[in-house]
C-alpha cells in the first residue's frame, strides 16, 4: 500500500515544481497526522493529501481546456477563475492518471479548494491540511489554526473560510486575493460559521 504512496510522489516529483512537491508532501504528511488524531484511514488521507493538486501545474487556459476535453462541467465563476479547476480536474486525474478507485479520496481533493457544506472527516482532513501544513507562509493566526485542527476540526475549517474571505459589512465579497468566491466556498462558510456560533456565542 505504501509502494503505491511512493510510486505517486516519484510522479509527482516530476510533474509539479519544487515548492509545489515540498508543499504536496506537507499536505500528504500534515493529513496523515490528522487522520491519527481522528481516526481515519492513514492511508486514505495520505493519498488525498499527496494528489489534491496534481493538476496544478496547469495555466488558467490550459486547465478549461483540459477539463472540456473531459466533460467536467466549467461554471462562470470557473471559466472566470480557473485555477480553481485543479481540484475538479486533479479529481478527475487521480482517477484517470493515479488509478484511486476510493470517491472519498476523490471527493476529497474535488473540494480541497472551496471546501463546501458537511464535509466528511477525510475532505475537512485535505481542505485544513492544505492551508496549515509546515511549508505555508505564515499568515496571520496561522499558528492558532494548526493547534485548532488537532482540537476540533470543524472550528479549524471555519478559521480558515473566514481568514479566506474577505468582508463588506457582513458579507463576503472576494476571497483575501481579490478574488471571485466560488459558491461552495460561501455554503461551506455559512455551515461552518453555524457550528461555530452554536458552539462558542450560544445566547443565554
Ligand atoms: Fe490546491
Ligand atoms: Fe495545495
Amino acid at each position: 500500500m505504501y509502494d503505491e504512496l511512493q510510486n505517486i510522489q516519484a510522479k509527482l516529483k516530476n510533474k509539479l515544481t519544487e515548492k509545489r512537491y515540498v508543499h504536496t508532501l506537507g499536505v500528504q504528511y500534515t493529513s496523515a497526522a490528522l487522520a491519527m488524531r481522528y481516526k481515519i484511514s492513514i492511508f486514505d488521507a495520505s493519498l488525498a493529501g499527496l494528489l489534491h493538486d496534481c493538476a496544478k501545474n496547469y495555466s488558467d487556459d490550459e486547465l478549461i481546456k483540459r477539463c472540456l476535453k473531459h466533460n467536467i462541467k466549467v461554471s462562470d465563476v470557473e471559466k472566470r477563475n480557473g485555477f480553481l479547476l485543479h481540484a475538479k480536474l486533479g479529481a478527475y486525474y487521480a482517477k484517470s492518471k493515479y488509478g484511486v478507485e476510493n470517491e472519498e479520496v476523490i471527493s476529497a481533493i474535488r473540494y480541497h479548494t472551496t471546501g463546501k457544506p458537511g464535509m466528511s472527516t477525510l475532505e475537512a482532513i485535505v481542505f485544513t491540511a492544505d492551508y496549515i501544513e509546515p511549508s505555508r507562509k505564515p499568515l496571520s493566526n496561522l499558528d492558532d489554526i494548526r493547534s485548532m485542527a488537532f482540537v476540533d476540526l470543524d472550528e479549524a475549517v471555519y478559521q480558515i473560510l473566514d481568514n479566506t474571505l474577505n468582508y463588506l459589512g457582513d458579507k463576503a465579497v472576494t476571497d483575501n486575493k481579490g478574488r471571485e468566491i466560488d459558491n461552495h466556498t460561501v455554503e461551506a462558510y455559512n455551515y461552518y460559521k453555524k457550528l461555530h456560533d452554536n458552539k462558542f456565542n450560544r445566547k443565554e
